[in-house]
């Protein structure tokens, strides 16, 4: 009598304990695999160029008439918010020919292979970052147990294959799109920055799009410093008109997004130079205050 009261006991805890942690294992998992990302409705920033990542990891499109060029891959699970968020507006992934990766963190790089699968695109990388993004997100800079998690798949991303490693400096072209790509190095080895013009209505405005300028403390590499040193340098001489970079909270998407309503033309509230040498500033403050992330 005694037991069967223990066992009922039981039962109804099991009943009680159950949902919640499965509800808190599945949260668990959208959270490793998607990073807690949610929709944003995809938009155009200027000209050619629209927003079609989730509502903070960033992705671009830019289109042609020959094809077009897709920024970053988000999380392993953020391609199908990508994928939703091309078609409405109103373009198929199967026209996008150049996949282009800015660094191979799992927050960035770890849909590429999903996206290279839906579209058959060809995905350029700078060299250093190839051999990461090939081997699912392994870099020899982290520290060891990090490493460790990614060889034991536990963030592990489905590695994508490298079809073309670019040089700092290199234009990559579909059709009139032509982007430059910058090895913009210390947050990773091969983070990489890309500028190119973006003809909006009579006017041609130049876009960058820059790479974290964030010290990571558990992959810091020999010569990170001198790297973030050329980084600044580098950034500083690229003219930009509109600039983005991989998290749409640090170029203030929410921001102008919104000030596309009051001011004249929806592009105007994109065009921020003065932020752009701000997050330049921001960064450097940082970096020589040794503040790491
Ligand atoms: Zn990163």
């Amino acid at each position: 009598m005694r037991n069967l009261t223990k066992r009922r006991w039981l039962l109804i805890l099991l009943v009680l304990v159950t949902p919640p942690a499965v509800y808190g294992f599945m949260k668990w998992r959208e959270g490793g695999i998607n990073g807690g990302q949610k929709y944003a409705k995809p938009f155009r920033i200027a000209g050619n160029l629209y927003y079609v990542g989730a509502n903070d990891i960033s992705s671009f499109l830019i289109t042609g008439p020959e094809g077009h060029v897709l920024i970053d891959g988000g999380y392993p699970g953020t391609p199908p918010l990508i994928m939703a968020s091309i078609a409405e507006l109103g373009f198929n992934v199967k026209d996008v020919k150049v996949l282009l990766s800015s660094e191979h963190h799992y927050d960035h790089a770890g849909g590429l292979a999903e996206l290279q699968k839906a579209s058959g695109a060809q995905l350029w990388t700078s060299d250093p970052s190839a051999d990461a993004i090939e081997s699912g997100g392994d870099d020899p800079s982290n520290i060891l147990p990090i490493r460790f998690l990614v060889w034991t798949r536990l963030i592990r991303y489905p590695p994508a294959h490298v079809d073309h490693r670019f040089e700092d400096g290199d234009t990559i072209r579909v059709g009139p799109i032509a982007l430059t790509a910058h090895i913009t190095p210390g947050h990773t080895r091969g983070c990489t920055s890309w500028s190119f013009p973006v003809r909006d209505a009579d006017r041609v405005l130049n876009v960058v799009s820059a790479c974290s300028l964030n010290v990571m403390g558990v992959s810091k590499y020999s010569g990170y410093k001198s790297d973030f040193e050329r980084t600044f340098r580098i950034l500083r001489s690229l003219p930009a008109d509109i600039w983005v970079t991989a998290h749409a909270r640090q170029w203030g998407r929410y921001r102008k997004f919104l000030a596309r309503d009051t001011v004249k033309s929806p592009v105007d509230a994109f065009i921020d130079p003065d932020g752009y040498r701000a997050y330049i500033d921001s960064g450097e403050a940082q970096f020589r205050r040794g503040v790491e992330h």
